[in-house]
């Protein structure tokens, strides 16, 4: 018996049609791209129902010619491409031709064009065939198109949706990806007849701040690589502000939203331990390369790409973000102000002075120039350490008055000799005396220009092994802010130390030494120097249990605030929480 038969070209299309029409944001989507594919300066969305009951999207795009109707809703038609190479100097979004037949195959969709040499017209179609076609003059050039009744016909696919309010959501997405990624457009979006969004032509971060709360905007820091084959551009969140879900982010891949794990992997891993653990950033990324390095052709709905070389995208991202957000913090030890009150509105006020320099490269995306004044150190070679070592002494009690002034706290107290309590008028800081003392100690040894060192009046010699002599010796000249000599077969003199060490005795740094030699990860000459770092932090750091004096609390708190790297402990902990207003209406459910 024949078993085998070829399917109706219908069942073919609405089959097709699963892997690029998976609910009505997939619909939103590819008629949002057709738009600005067709160069839309105004595009205009609305829904009903989520979009399962209606999608209608105009444009005043170039618009399309009547002959060309029926080929727009047929599979693998398109007006991008015309041979396999030209994917490879894709500009468009669309080059599949297979977005519309699929939209039209699984629901009724009514189109209305005119280009700029015609006067007009109407089509409706119905699963996927042209049912009516006629002269509707329309005042100018753009299209119109109506997706109503979306899987009706099909209703196992229909049952896969979601909720009207899941469904809406998801339309909000799309819809704010493409609004983000293309601020001179302008956008308005409604929802059941209401107005979601009205969005007028604007820069870059201002779209940004129209579509995010300006908890996830106030902190952003502009971000800039510019590589020959590769370029990344956008801003990501001051460590300061995290949120507990993956709630404010969005990627751009050659202009076009997309996920990717590798690239975001390479985000969170470039702020190191400078995140809280489980908490996330918000940013907003945009990737470009040279077209042969990445496949946009990977993914039915496109929200994938595949790059060429992993690596060196991961490498470059993770060093962009880190290399960022370290400038960031010797800018913010550098300036009065720091930059995580910045007032939002003087951030807004600033970006909309910015001249037309923040728009163009990709797509008119551009990280402007951080509002902060730059006043980084000069460092000039013609100084000798000591007068190097002076300027820096006198410009850090600078930055330290500077910052003083920044804390206007009323009282300080010590809580179950563990925890300091600083009161504001506005706020209270509660902070982990340990954890936040061990990362300022380690924010010290890893800057060396914040670092001051002491040659101790009386060198202390230690006793150590012979091996252990020359692992330390091999590796000490790569660690600052200490000075040892080698003083016959067992004995080291350690002569110079961080000034915060001078107070230490004999037994502090035989246990220092004996435990950094001890320890497995130092055998490893690329941890040897973090191990050492890390060490002498814990060892010197106050412990939970310390009475702490008043002026110990003022100078570890004073230290927080310049060091703010140390919000998080190094182990990814948070060192200080604070509890404004917001926080204290949350925890007593105003
Ligand atoms: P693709 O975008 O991959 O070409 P689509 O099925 O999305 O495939 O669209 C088919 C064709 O219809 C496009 O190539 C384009 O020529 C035309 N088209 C679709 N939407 C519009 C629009 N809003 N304005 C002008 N032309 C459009
Ligand atoms: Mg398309």
């Amino acid at each position: 018996m024949k078993r085998i038969h070829k399917l109706p070209l219908s069942i073919i299309s609405q089959i097709a049609a699963g892997e690029v029409v998976e609910r009505p944001a997939s619909v939103v989507k590819e008629l949002i791209e057709n738009s600005i594919d067709a160069q839309a300066k105004h595009i205009s969305l609305s829904i009903f129902q989520g979009g399962i009951d209606l999608i209608q999207l105009e444009d005043d795009g170039y618009g399309v010619d009547e002959e060309d109707v029926e080929a727009m809703f047929e599979h693998h038609a398109t007006s991008k491409i015309k041979q396999i190479e030209d994917l490879f100097t894709l500009k468009s979004f669309g080059f599949r031709g297979e977005a519309l037949s699929s939209i039209a195959s699984v629901s009724k969709v009514t189109l209305w064009s005119k280009t700029a040499n015609s006067t007009g017209f109407e089509a409706v179609l119905k699963s996927g065939k042209i049912v009516s076609m006629k002269s509707r003059p329309r005042s100018s050039a753009g299209t119109t198109i109506k997706v109503e009744g979306l899987f009706q016909e099909i209703p196992a696919r229909k049952k896969f949706l979601k909720s009207v309010k899941t469904e809406t959501h998801h339309v909000y997405r799309v819809f704010e990806d493409f609004a983000v990624a293309y601020p001179n457009i302008s956008f308005q979006m409604t929802s059941n007849g209401v107005l979601h969004k009205s969005l007028t032509p604007t820069k870059p971060l201002i779209r940004v701040s129209q579509i995010w709360p300006p908890l996830a905007v106030e902190s952003l820091i502009p971000i800039e690589f510019n590589g020959k084959d590769l370029q990344v551009l956008g801003f990501i969140s001051h460590p300061h502000t995290s949120f507990s879900r993956l709630k404010y982010s969005k990627l751009y891949v050659q202009n076009r939203p997309v996920t990717s794990s590798l690239i975001h992997k390479a985000i969170i891993d470039g702020y190191d331990t400078m995140l809280e653990v489980r908490k996330f950033p918000s940013y907003i990324l945009k990737v470009s390369l040279k077209s042969d390095c990445v496949d946009v052709n990977v993914h039915p709905r496109k929200l994938e790409v595949k790059f060429d070389d992993e690596r060196l995208i991961y490498k470059t991202i993770r060093s962009t973000i880190s290399q960022s957000l370290q400038k960031q913090y010797v800018e913010s030890m550098t300036t009065t102000t720091p930059v995580t009150t910045q007032n939002f509105q003087t951030f807004k006020s600033d970006l909309e002075s910015t001249t037309s320099n923040d728009s163009i490269r990709t797509n008119n995306f551009s990280a402007r120039q951080t509002s902060v004044p730059t006043k980084v150190y000069p460092t000039s070679p013609n100084l000798s350490k000591e007068q190097k070592q002076l300027q820096h002494l006198v410009k850090e009690e600078k930055v330290q008055a500077n910052q003083l002034s920044a804390l206007p706290y009323s009282s300080i107290y010590q809580l179950l000799k563990m925890y300091i309590v600083v009161l504001y008028e506005d706020k209270v800081e509660v902070i982990d005396q340990h954890a936040a003392h061990e990362k300022i100690l380690l924010e010290k040894l890893l800057n060396a220009h914040q670092l001051h060192v002491q040659k101790l009046i009386s060198p202390i010699t230690i006793e150590v092994q012979n091996e252990q002599k020359t692992l330390l010796f091999e590796h000490i000249k790569d660690i600052q802010g200490f000075e040892v000599r080698d003083f016959g077969s067992h004995t080291i003199i350690i002569e110079t130390v961080p000034t915060f060490l001078q107070e230490k005795n004999k037994s502090f740094f035989q246990e220092l030494i004996d435990t950094i030699i001890s320890d497995q990860d130092s055998l490893y000459p690329q941890q040897f120097t973090s191990t050492f770092y890390k060490t002498v932090a814990c060892k010197a750091a106050v412990k939970a249990g310390d009475v702490l004096h008043i002026d110990e609390m003022k100078k570890l708190i004073e230290d927080l605030h310049v060091f703010q790297k140390a919000y998080t402990c190094c182990h990814g902990r948070p060192t200080i929480k604070t509890f404004g207003q917001k926080e204290l209406d949350i925890l007593f459910s105003r």
